[in-house]
């Protein structure tokens, strides 16, 4: 059943590949063949997947072979998108007892479901219990990445054409999504209630395991929008399935520095190299239709540079429209032995910024997976050069 809907889904992922130069133009049959061969299993560390079960609840029918064929097609999209974005094709490996099978931990709560709900801290409380409980035992836990998926509720409001009252968002590592009675492959990419359905809960998973996976809320540029479709961290849980989604370059290169993404053992993740980064200097200019900038820094391991260009202010649940620039693997220069970066940001990339007061955001992200970012705040009637040097957040 899931080879046939990857065929089905062939055509949007064609449509995902005209910016690809000439000699890769070929990709998708190719690529799609390959992903699915791809020993993602033989990759050092794996997503932890929780079916998370209150007190009084049961797993829903079918639960194991449903969540299977969504997890492998995400794992396959995933994939395909950090291929095209030229990173390679590496996704987020899950345990397997077979190809067509993943394996899903069930963890038992101690409390009904009703305790767990998705505000006033069900989804942390959650998130700390399951945890805790991949630490119990030795050789649980397979990452520090872990996607916890509850059972809907069923009560006067939530059933399983109305889905919810579940936590459903990140935590940090570890996210929330759901399952109902038709979260099933067969359903997405059809016009029908089903299918909308689909889209909402199943693009919902793939974004909120972005976040789970250390990527933030960013916007497609006007020609992405035009060519590629809807950003899986804008607004992509509401397109997945039904119309192009894509990922951006910058969600990518922040994959491509996830523990998850790891081909080889031996790496640390997270042991925040970004607090020995010297940033010594970015200069910014303003001109009627373009923002550039530079930075020189003092780093050998520094993998990836993102400028973010947003509306003011910035926040985890305010940056949807924030606009991305990414330069991956910066050059050195040769002359001062120093690696630097630049950067030329259109404005007509950026219609969906519509404040007076914009900001920048320049990450620069380790090949550990931790990040330096300095934040720039100015006006759009800003025009001219600006230096800063202050360094604003580090994670
Ligand atoms: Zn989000």
């Amino acid at each position: 059943m899931m080879k046939r809907v990857y065929h089905s889904l062939l055509p949007m992922l064609a449509m995902a590949m005209p910016l690809l130069p000439l000699q890769a133009q070929d990709a998708p049959a190719s690529a799609e063949a390959e992903a699915a061969l791809i020993p993602y299993a033989e990759f050092p560390y794996k997503l932890n997947v929780v079916y998370f079960l209150g007190s009084d609840r049961e797993p829903i029918e079918g639960y194991e072979q449903r969540l299977s064929d969504l997890l492998l097609l995400g794992q396959e999209f995933y994939g395909l998108e950090m291929l095209r974005n030229g990173f390679g094709l590496r996704s987020f490996p899950l345990e397997q007892s077979s190809p067509e099978k993943v394996n899903i931990l069930i963890y038992r709560a101690p409390k009904p479901a009703s305790e767990y709900p998705y505000s006033q801290g069900g989804g942390s409380r959650a998130a700390a219990e399951v945890n805790a409980w991949l630490d119990a035992e030795e050789g649980r836990r397979k990452s520090q990445h872990t996607l916890i998926i509850f059972p809907t509720w069923y009560d006067e409001q939530y059933n399983d054409l109305n889905p919810g009252g579940v936590p459903f968002y990140g935590l940090g590592r570890t996210c929330c999504a759901l399952d109902y009675k038709n979260f099933d492959i067969q359903h997405l990419g059809k016009d029908t209630p089903e299918g909308r359905l689909m889209t909402k809960w199943f693009g919902g998973m793939l974004h909120e395991l972005g976040h789970g996976l250390n990527m933030p809320h960013n916007h497609a540029s006007a020609t992405e929008t035009a060519t590629l479709g809807t950003a899986l961290m804008g607004a992509g849980n509401y397109t997945y399935g039904l119309k192009p989604t894509f990922m951006t370059k910058a969600s990518c290169a922040i994959l491509d520095v996830c523990e998850l993404f790891a081909c080889e053992a031996g790496q640390a993740f997270y042991t925040d190299k970004a607090k020995n980064l010297k940033i010594k200097d970015i200069k910014i200019n303003f001109a009627e239709d373009v923002i550039t900038l530079s930075a020189d820094y003092q780093s050998n391991e520094v993998k990836s540079v993102i400028c973010y260009v947003e509306d003011a202010p910035t926040g985890a649940n305010l940056n949807y429209e924030a606009a991305n620039f990414t330069e991956a693997f910066p050059r050195r220069d040769v002359d001062k032995d120093e690696p630097r970066v630049s950067f030329t940001m259109p404005w007509a990339e950026m219609p969906q910024l519509s404040k007076e007061d914009c900001l920048i955001r320049v990450r620069f992200l380790m090949t550990d997976g931790s990040y330096k970012e300095e934040q720039i705040e100015f006006k759009r009637s800003q025009r001219g050069e600006v230096s800063i040097k202050k360094t604003k957040m580090s994670k």
